[in-house]
């Protein structure tokens, strides 16, 4: 069991890395001190090993399913690296996230641009690289195709559905929409096309449904005599941070401001990750008609995961800067760092899984049921860091680590801000070897070899 988590919390699922890192706290505390609080370490490692676990469990139901890893879900080089050497493909929605994906070795081939909104700029960068477009409206079609009359033509496109169960959407084409688009890719000589969608919720139904309408619409596409280039079952996939997850006694606890903000995020998904994506293809598929519909036309199954895919990539230290004591037992732990750096918490719900506390030196707990709350530097009311308060035994002290375990999809950075100027918080890849560990700027593209005294 590892020390410094809340005792009146489930302890979030940790992975053999983690735990290492937790139990060999001078090594937590030389990063700190190196690199500066909050810092955010990756394990690219994870990362293929993420990658091909997917595979695996993809391939037990369909043959040809191909994962583009969507990095709106993390910033960090090094897992994007990992995960395109080990064979990912790159779901990105900017010129920079384009950009970022060349630079970290993603071959065009495997790369889809699905932003709903792009520039003009943006779709001539697609078609200059044969980047596979998405295209969210028959506007926006329109716009595509002109550019591409100049541009030399369009290889892959997919068209991107409304979802049955959303259909107050902004995103997507209703059926009629779709069936508009249809003559337009035959007159603009599309070279394949494909259908695709997202879906916000964590149920296989949903997605299993929509995934069999979408394979009826591909059938159309193929009657056409346009060739089907795909169907992409887009992202969304449940991650599973918590073992068991009791919503009514997480809002029970003692909570900053009297208020509990435990968010709706399925924390402890049944049915999570791969699993989450095999269930609903194997459901989609039920029909045999359907499934040998995909196999003879060599269709393949796109899947664009962010947050299931970087399950145990990513950690976040912060540094203690002082506890506070407000009285009444109650105490403010004031970190180096703000809530920007949990996404959770910046869109008003807390990030449940507990972080656990690294003593640095002996730490002395005041009194016997005391309550912490974490909050940021900042100078706003509202940069709380944790609204659940922690019941730590141990106490928490200054100079303490605070780690939040399995952060690289979306708490890390997808809201981070240098608010009063203060820097962005630093990335660092951990390698881990036999006899120690090495680490790496995010960024630096050799992972190197072995140390020599391993
Ligand atoms: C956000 C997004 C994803 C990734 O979603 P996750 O929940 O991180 O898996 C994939 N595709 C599209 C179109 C998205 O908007």
């Amino acid at each position: 069991m590892i020390q410094g988590y809340s005792i009146d919390e489930p302890e979030p699922l940790l992975s053999g890395w983690v735990i290492d890192l937790l139990n060999s706290r001078s090594e937590l505390a030389a990063w700190v001190d190196g690199f500066g609080s909050p810092l955010h370490v990756v394990f690219p490692e994870q990362a293929k090993n993420n990658y091909f676990g997917w595979l695996k469990e993809l391939r037990t139901v369909y043959g040809d399913c191909r994962i583009q890893f969507a990095l709106k879900a993390c910033k960090s080089a090094s897992l994007l690296r990992a995960f395109a050497l080990a064979g990912a493909g790159a779901d990105v929605s900017s010129a920079q996230e384009m950009s970022s994906a060349f630079l970290n070795l993603v071959p065009v081939e495997r790369m889809s641009m699905t932003g709903p909104a792009k520039s003009e700029f943006e779709i001539r960068l697609c078609i200059r690289h044969r980047v596979a477009i998405h295209v969210d409206s028959v506007e926006e079609l329109k716009r595509v195709l002109a550019l591409g009359q100049t541009g030399g033509g369009i290889d892959r496109l997919f068209l991107r559905v409304r979802p049955i169960s959303e259909p107050g959407s902004r995103f997507g084409m209703t059926d009629d929409q779709l069936l508009a688009c249809l003559p337009l890719l035959k007159q603009g000589k599309v070279g394949r096309v494909g259908l695709s969608f997202h879906i916000n919720d964590y149920t296989v139904q949903n997605r299993a449904e929509q995934m069999r309408s979408s394979v009826a619409f591909l059938r159309h596409v193929r009657a056409t005599c346009l060739a089907p280039g795909g169907i992409d079952i887009g992202g969304g996939y449940p991650m599973r941070y918590l073992r068991t997850f009791d919503p009514v006694a997480y809002g029970r606890g003692d909570h900053w401001a009297s208020s509990a903000k435990q968010g709706n995020y399925p924390y402890a998904s049944e049915v999570a990750g791969p699993q989450h994506a095999v269930a609903v293809i194997q459901t989609a598929l039920a029909d045999i008609a359907d499934r040998s519909f995909l196999e003879r036309n060599r269709i393949p199954i796109l899947l664009q995961p962010g947050r299931a895919l970087l399950d145990q990539c990513g950690i976040s230290i912060f540094a203690v800067i002082d506890v506070k004591n407000l009285g009444s037992n109650r105490f403010a732990v004031v970190l180096d760092g703000m809530s920007f750096s949990l996404s959770e918490t910046w869109f008003g719900a807390d990030f449940v899984p507990a972080p656990a506390i690294v003593h640095r030196e002996r730490c002395t707990a005041p009194q016997n049921d005391a309550r912490y709350f974490l909050v940021g530097r900042s100078c706003l009311e509202s940069d709380i860091i944790r609204w659940r308060g922690l019941a730590v035994e141990s106490g928490v002290c200054p100079g303490d680590l605070v780690v939040f375990a399995n952060t690289a999809g979306y708490q890390m950075d997808s809201n981070e801000s240098s608010f009063h100027q203060i820097p962005l918080p630093k990335k660092i890849a951990a390698v881990r070897y036999p006899c120690g560990w090495k680490i790496l700027s995010d960024e630096t593209p050799s992972q190197g070899g072995m140390p020599s005294d391993c």
